[in-house]
């Protein structure tokens, strides 16, 4: 088909006149309209961009060179020259390049070296459904610059769904064009049953249902999609056994797949074919041809491994909307059909939409990218979708950790500086920076790719293999890494042969994995200016590098008897057993596993352990270490205790005692003690609690006294009066009280005590009654009723303002009767009572 007949064309006017008017455009249509070939190659050729050029933003590398050098063959120019594109690690372009796709990295890196953006006339989000993180910061940063200093600023958003609405109102005022594309209808089926991937793995179940599906005699191509690499080489491999794919091609498509062979998944082919595809061809990439789908229903996406502390690619399950759009990848020329290698009932538990990457992911290298654009105060960024709260302090807190910012000012360092320029996590900038300083640069990549991998080393391998494997590699080191390096050079050295691995219980697959991963960090390191050491490092250095780069991990054993830990900010945690510093104290853990128990019981355990000499510490962090005095009361001992901590920021690394405490600080220690109940002093009897319940009425009744009555914190004043001098519950456990208590009213004060609330009160028949005083119920008289004749009215005191209670007591000393009205008792009840006991207690005087 000829170009100009792509649907997109039908909008091509309405698209320049947006992007003429507004400068914004929300632009959707269905995959296969033209969005990503075309609508540059409008604004190129109808004048928009003036004299610079559109970068178009891809989600992936696959994309921005497959698109880049499709759009350069229909223009008919060399790939690089008014047509480029560029990418992490590669890329072709020159002065003459107009049109420029580049991942999402790219650009917002951009903004570093040209603020304004100079010579970019317009910039094309491409796929912007997919919802990456580093699309959204870098639409948040384009905003910005087209609000202020680039209103020319062309920015048009396109995606190939229509659920648009966050981004449209992010966006006003902002023209919305939408093509219905054509799309013929797709006939979905499901598996009749669940397949446990397990049993049965994922190709081969594609394998089964392409068969089916070719002898139920489908038409045109079939499009796989598979999570990553891996699984599509198995596919393509259990594809090729099946007799019914003789004649077809089999083509894999994944972005580490060499140029030349992904060309060749998307050009016509003579016979028919297989593609078997990562989500780059679900709305990335369009296969001409395609009428049937296969999916899988995986893919790999990023998300944060709280583990490791850094993002990774899990396989999960697609959203039901991922889901939807590769199946209409069936359905482009001609009716399709789309078998789901999953069933109904499971579709309908799965998620409606993908969880957009900032929620999912780590926000450190993020982070860092904004301060270094000037963005201290990341809250206030204009987000399109904010992050959590938990995820932004997260990057903050290990970016302090690493020096990248400052922790108090929040300002980006030096060295926060010199690692923006890597494009990887800023945890692998700062090893590799570190391997400059220690020259360790090349073992820092290899670790680096070490730690992105699945373990090297399988875990407790069977017994004959563990001894092989420590015949050859050892079993004593001062860091797990070591034994991992060991282990990825044997396997390398064996070409990664499976029963060479499988006798060391090396993880084949894992060590090749780490290769290319290994290329990668070198080739990153090279591309800074990094010298690349000659010699192997000493271990010294590269343990020096492992602790720069896991600093925030630092971890020291809680005693010699077990595995515990404790680590930086307030963590706990055990070494795992088969770590091969378990003689260390101090250690760095490079991966944090929490093991959950059936109980909810969670165990943290510390892996990947590097053994750290303390001195390294004062060397490398001189800031990060403080003393301080801590004076303790020890339950123990029953006594305050002076000890000297020296401590790497919250992590008490040490404790020495140190002699006497200061006595104020032991006296309020040991005050609290008492007042928490953990000790006893043997002369505060109830009779001092009496008095103070007494003087604590008084100034209540009397304000005018101006008695200072004794409350909680007055209490803690005389106890510390009392302690002040003392070290021990054994030195206070006698002390009398009454020195301090009475201390405590100005002369005079205590006469008038006696006076207004007595310890006792006068009878009529000559006895002195006792009086309880309590807080919060009146005082209580206590008497016989025999005492009490002649009484005839409740008595008072405090000035008269306060009536007794009497509590009048029968010849056994047991109240009969309470009353605060004693002359209604005389005249009311006593009579009837009188009759009572006079029967019992025939001896006693009753008048
Ligand atoms: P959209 O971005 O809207 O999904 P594209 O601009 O990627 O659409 O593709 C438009 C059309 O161009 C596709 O339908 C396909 O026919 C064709 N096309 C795009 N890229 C290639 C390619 N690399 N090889 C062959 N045809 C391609
Ligand atoms: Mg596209």
């Amino acid at each position: 088909m000829t170009q100009s007949l792509l649907p997109i064309y039908e909008l091509a006017d309405a698209i320049v006149a947006a992007c003429t008017s507004q400068a914004r455009l929300l632009l959707s249509a269905p995959t296969g309209s033209g969005k990503s070939t075309q609508v540059p190659q409008i604004l190129l050729d109808r004048g928009l961009l003036g004299d610079g050029e559109v970068v178009v933003l891809q989600p992936r590398r696959l994309a921005a060179r497959l698109l880049a050098t499709r759009v350069a063959a229909e223009r008919g120019g060399a790939l690089g020259a008014e047509v480029g594109y560029q990418v992490r690690l590669e890329g072709q372009t020159s002065a003459a390049t107009r049109i420029r796709y580049v991942t999402e990295g790219i650009l917002l890196r951009r903004f570093l070296t040209s603020p304004d953006l100079a010579g970019v006339s317009a910039i094309l989000f491409d796929e912007f459904h997919e919802r990456h993180v580093y699309g959204d910061i870098t639409l948040a940063r384009a905003r910005m610059l087209q609000q202020t200093t680039r209103p020319d600023l062309i920015l048009v958003v396109m995606s190939a769904t229509l659920n648009t609405g966050a981004v449209r109102s992010y966006l006003e005022p902002c023209p919305v064009l939408s093509s219905a594309g054509r799309q013929y209808p797709v006939a979905v089926t499901y598996l009749p049953r669940p397949v446990d991937a397990r049993r049965q793995p994922i190709w081969d179940t594609a394998a089964t249902a392409f068969d089916q599906l070719v002898r139920d005699g489908v038409e045109g191509d079939v499009l796989i999609f598979m999570p990553g690499a891996y699984e599509i080489m198995r596919t393509i491999e259990a594809l090729g056994e099946l007799t019914c794919t003789r004649g077809w091609s089999l083509l894999p498509l994944y972005s580490e797949l060499p140029p030349a062979e992904q060309d060749r998944a998307l050009r016509p082919a003579a016979g028919r074919k297989v593609i078997v595809a990562t989500n780059v061809a679900e709305t990335s990439i369009t296969i001409d041809g395609v009428r049937v789908v296969i999916d899988s229903g995986l893919a790999r996406m990023a998300r944060f491994d709280p583990h490791r502390g850094i993002n990774t690619l899990y396989i999960e399950p697609i959203s039901q909307a991922a889901a939807d759009q590769r199946a209409g990848r069936a359905g482009r020329t001609a009716p399709g059909q789309c078998l789901r290698l999953w069933t109904a009932a499971e579709h309908q538990g799965r998620a409606a939409y993908e969880v957009s990457e900032i929620r999912r992911i780590d926000l450190a290298e993020i982070v860092l990218v904004l301060h270094a654009q000037g963005i201290d105060d990341v809250r206030a960024f204009p987000w399109l979708e904010a992050p959590t709260e938990v995820a932004l302090a997260r990057a903050e807190h290990l970016l302090g950790d690493l020096g990248a910012i400052d922790s108090t000012s929040g300002q980006l360092t030096a060295l926060g500086q010199q690692m923006v320029a890597f494009p990887m996590h800023p945890r692998y900038a700062r090893m590799l920076l570190a391997g400059q300083t220690y020259g360790c640069t090349r073992e820092a990549a290899l670790i680096a790719a070490l730690t992105q991998t699945q373990d090297v080393l399988i875990r407790r391998p069977p017994r004959h293999v563990q001894a092989a494997r420590d015949h050859l590699l050892g079993d004593r080191a001062d860091s797990d890494f070591f034994l991992l390096m060991l282990a990825w050079r044997y396997a390398q050295q064996h070409g990664f042969q499976l029963d060479a691995c499988q006798r060391l219980g090396i993880h084949a697959g894992a060590s090749r994995q780490v290769t290319p991963l290994y290329q990668q960090f070198l080739h990153m390191a090279q591309q800074q200016g990094l010298t690349l050491n000659e010699r192997s490092a000493s271990q010294e250095a590269i343990r020096k590098c492992l602790l720069t780069a896991f600093i925030d991990q630092l971890a020291l054993r809680c005693d010699e008897g077990t595995l515990r830990c404790d680590l930086v900010h307030g963590r706990r945690g055990e070494l795992a057993r088969d770590s091969v510093v378990r003689q260390s104290r101090l250690v760095v853990a490079s991966e944090i596993d929490e093991i959950e128990h059936g109980s909810g019981e969670i165990n943290v355990i510390l892996r990947l352990a590097t053994a750290i000499d303390a001195a390294w510490l004062a060397e490398l962090y001189p800031e990060a270490l403080s003393e301080r005095t801590d004076v303790a009361f020890d339950s123990s001992g029953k006594r305050v205790i002076s000890t000297r901590l020296t401590l790497f920021r919250d992590l008490v690394l040490s404790t020495k005692f140190t002699g006497t405490p200061p006595e104020d600080a032991a006296a309020a220690l040991l005050a609290t003690a008492v007042l928490a109940g953990r000790m006893t002093l043997k002369q505060w009897t109830p009779a001092i609690e009496q008095w103070i319940a007494r003087l604590n009425s008084l100034a209540r009744w009397c304000p005018e006294l101006g008695l200072a009555p004794i409350g909680l914190e007055e209490r803690r004043a005389l106890l510390h009066q009392l302690c002040l001098g003392s070290m021990s519950a054994k030195e206070i456990a006698d002390k009398p009280i009454w020195p301090v208590l009475k201390a405590w009213l100005a002369p005079g004060q205590a006469a008038c005590l006696d006076a207004y609330v007595p310890e006792r009160f006068p009878l009529p028949g000559g006895r002195n009654a006792p009086i309880r005083y309590a807080e919060d119920t009146p005082p209580v008289l206590s008497a016989r009723i025999q005492d009490l004749y002649g009484l005839t009215h409740t008595p008072r005191i405090a000035r008269d303002r306060q009536p007794l209670t009497v509590e009048i007591l029968a010849p056994n000393q047991r109240p009969v009767q309470v009353t605060q009205d004693l002359a209604s008792f005389w005249q009311h009840t006593y009579p009837a009572l009188k009759k009572a006991l006079q029967k019992r207690y025939p001896k006693h005087e009753w008048r």
